[in-house]
């Protein structure tokens, strides 16, 4: 069955986080698996397995420059036939002078849909000074401004700058502006609820919270993954703040998928976790492109 027959029998559903990019050269040693196609096509592969439909492809801080990153997130969207939507990169300890080169780019760029920060990473605060023209900009072009939350894949991080709290005080200042928390703030659930709770601007995404599937303990990790999830989602009553999310290549597309599938809600709540949440945030289009063009890579 085709993508676009698939689609029309069932609501549309969006990985609002994954990454697929030349910068990441360390994928062979951090994917889900060693083996994994981790091109256009491999990644549109296993989201017809696993029946996704669109998404979010997170660019990286690693890039040479962040133009050759906005470059890259053009070519993704059009190989994918109009599935793989691109979310820029800033990074704030760049300089003035880059930021507003970037800032520039983005302006113009037709095919973001979102702008990722990566605090914790990077050394710096979401509520940094240096950051206002991009949450100038995300509020003039609509554009929501997804952040990095919690553990970082690697030992450098510093977690003062990627803790939920740290968000509080951006969300408060730019209410215009709608703010995405990934990963839950994992491993601070709670905290990352309680500012969407407290911020009607605040959303927060599900992605890369399982354990590695390598872990002796991922079926009971698994588990507890799921109570803590119900957990910040029944706490805060706001279904509709919950974007899935994956973190492709980290964490496999249908466990990922499952995770929420599981999860002890309404059956339109998990519906609208799924898709319709990520449809309206990002501004996702309703239906598939109507004669998706055979991915060229
Ligand atoms: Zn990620």
């Amino acid at each position: 069955m085709s993508p676009s027959r698939r689609a029309a029998s069932r609501p549309i559903r969006v990985d609002a986080h994954v990454h697929l990019s030349a910068w990441w050269p360390e994928i062979r040693r951090t994917g889900y698996r060693p083996d994994l196609d981790y091109t256009v096509s491999g990644l549109l592969a296993e989201m017809e397995r696993s029946q996704i439909d669109f998404a979010l492809v997170i660019q990286l801080f690693q890039a040479a420059s962040e133009e050759q990153a906005l470059d890259e997130g053009r070519r993704t969207f059009e190989q994918s036939g109009g599935r793989l939507f691109p979310v820029a990169t800033v990074d704030p300890t760049r300089g003035e002078e880059a930021i507003a080169t970037s800032l520039e780019r983005i302006e113009r760029d037709r095919c973001l849909v979102g702008i990722k920060l990566f605090p914790g990473y990077r050394p710096f605060y979401p509520h940094d000074r240096r950051l206002e023209p991009v949450y100038e900009l995300a509020h003039r072009r609509g554009l929501p401004v997804l952040i990095h939350q919690g553990d970082t894949l690697d030992g450098l991080g510093l977690l003062k700058f990627a803790r939920p709290l740290e968000v509080d005080e951006v969300a408060g200042r730019f209410r215009d502006v709608r703010f995405v928390l990934c990963h839950l703030g994992n491993p601070w659930l709670d905290e990352a609820a309680e500012i969407v709770y407290k911020n009607p601007n605040v959303y927060a995404d599900t992605s890369g919270l399982l354990a590695p599937p390598s872990s002796p303990y991922f079926q009971r990790a698994a588990v507890q993954c799921r109570e803590r999830l119900e957990t910040a989602i029944i706490s805060t009553g706001l279904p509709g703040r919950f974007l899935h999310g994956s973190d492709w290549p980290l964490v496999e597309l249908r466990a990922a998928i499952e995770l929420v599938e599981g999860l002890d809600l309404e059956e339109p709540d998990r519906r609208a976790i799924l898709g319709g949440n990520a449809q309206q945030l990002f501004g996702l289009p309703l239906r598939l492109p109507s004669q998706p063009r055979e991915p060229t890579l």
